[in-house]
């Protein structure tokens, strides 16, 4: 009988594509993919590094799945595996250990898949960091969006950030194998395609010539593909050129939506955090972006309680953020990460006022995003819905990035629909009905048809 796994990610999209990846393998050899959460003989835990909880979250997850099945082979690989291999060898209950060069050679390291009495750990030193596999997920089980990995590891030296050692120097596939890729999740029945990496705007590739192909050049390639919306996961501030910003705005396939990180809004702090701009830089470009593409969304990444962050220089952030022509941010709170310069400075913000501060700019962040869907209630936009019920509704984004819900009615999922916003009252998601008059430009025939089909 097939011997059955079940994989389990922690962590960001990268990390989700790359699970994907390890259950495809899994699957080619013949065994059982099962849900996580159901007990099977193998269990493959992709874990993060982000903060400080990796170890507990890993223990806690691996005792709940043994506690199921005492014999489960258990796995562990992804970033923590790759920083504190011998931390999670130790851990009771864990088989085998792999690092960021290992984990897609995983048949390469073990095949009989039988507890032993100590666990194996297989990691390379970050510097001989290479491997790069295709990587894709999925983020609902019906084939709705699809993120899609173009690069991974960082060249950048930020000095809060573990993850150039966890993950390696930065690389990217080549474009051809790219665009063979967005083709064939075309023809799975994709509808949107993230393309998702460590630093996706470091994409670099060189064939064969001293130029390289950058991103810039996927993105001219994916147009040509015609799918339906192309969104760029996050992509730093001095990487997103006036070429990418007029191409998005200028294209019907590319989602005018971006994530740019900006960490702190404290000239000090920036310095510090080894950010490659500054908050004027960042500013320009914000203003760049609304008035080349008018209700575009634009998220913002924010870590607040980094060393040295003094009431003044919170206040500075907040004063920036409130300014910032921005629909939401992404707050988090700083977390000591061994082996980093950060780690190092003095300052350190006491864990009570950081949650103090996460709290403010949480409150700031629902404020921005709930008027931002205000400004876009009566906008006729196209949705794409997600194969989501709960409770009789259907939930599905705007290509600006607003969450919205509808009455489900059979047919609308993995389908972009006009859509108008008609209540905005909540910044969890604006509600409104599928627009069934005329159809707004720029939907595609088939699109079209299925509003028609739709009786209201
Ligand atoms: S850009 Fe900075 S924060 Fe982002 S992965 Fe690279 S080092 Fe880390």
């Amino acid at each position: 009988m097939a011997k059955s796994v079940s994989l389990h990610t922690l962590g960001c999209k990268l990390n989700y594509s790359e699970t994907s990846t390890l259950a495809g393998k899994f699957n080619s050899n013949g065994f059982e993919l099962k849900e996580y959460g159901e007990k099977s003989d193998i269990f493959v835990l992709n874990t993060c590094s982000v903060t400080d909880n990796a170890d507990k979250e890993c223990r806690q997850i691996i005792r709940s799945v043994l506690n199921k099945n005492p014999i489960t082979y258990i796995i562990v690989t992804g970033c923590y595996a790759q920083l504190q291999p011998n931390e999670i060898a130790e851990i009771h209950g864990v088989d085998l250990v792999l690092g960021a060069n290992e984990k897609f050679r995983l048949f390469d390291y073990v095949n009989d898949f039988e507890k032993k009495e100590l666990s194996c750990v297989f990691t390379s030193p970050s510097n001989e960091i290479t491997n790069l596999d295709y990587a894709y997920s999925s983020d609902v089980e019906f084939r709705t969006r699809a993120f899609l990995k173009i690069q991974d590891g960082c060249d950048y030296n930020c000095s809060f950030c573990t993850i150039p050692l966890a993950r390696g120097k930065s690389r990217s596939l080549p474009l051809n194998t790219v665009i063979e890729n967005a083709k064939k999740l075309l023809e799975l029945g994709y509808k949107e395609i993230v393309l998702t990496g460590v630093n996706t705007g470091d994409y670099k590739y060189y064939n064969g010539s001293a130029k390289p192909e950058k991103l810039i050049d996927i993105l001219y390639d994916l147009e040509k593909l015609n799918i339906p919306r192309i969104r760029i996961s996050s992509i730093e501030p001095n990487l997103l050129t006036d070429e990418i910003i007029n191409l998005v705005s200028s294209s019907n396939n590319f989602c005018k939506h971006f994530h740019i990180p900006l960490q702190s809004g404290d000239p000090e702090t920036l310095k510090l955090m080894r950010r490659r701009y500054n908050r004027d830089m960042y500013k320009e470009l914000i203003e760049k972006i609304n008035n080349k593409i008018p209700g575009a969304g634009i998220g913002a990444d924010v870590i607040i309680g980094f060393p040295g962050e003094t009431d003044e220089r919170f206040s500075n952030t907040l004063k920036f953020l409130k300014e910032l022509n921005v629909s939401y941010l992404h707050v988090f709170s700083y977390s000591e990460r061994r082996n980093t310069y950060a780690v190092t400075l003095p300052g350190r913000v006491d864990i009570n006022i950081r949650k103090q501060r996460s709290k403010v700019l949480r409150e700031l962040s629902n404020s921005k995003r709930l008027k931002f869907y205000q400004k876009n209630s009566e906008n006729i936009q196209n949705v794409l819905f997600e194969s989501v019920k709960e409770d009789g509704y259907i939930y599905g984004f705007t290509d600006n990035y607003i969450k919205v819900r509808t009455k489900y009615k059979e047919g609308i999922e993995n389908n972009i629909l006009p859509f108008k916003i008609t209540e905005s009252e909540n910044y969890l998601y604006a509600e409104g009905d599928i627009f069934n008059n005329k159809p707004p430009k720029n939907l595609s025939y088939e699109n079209i048809q299925t509003t028609e089909r739709i009786t209201l």
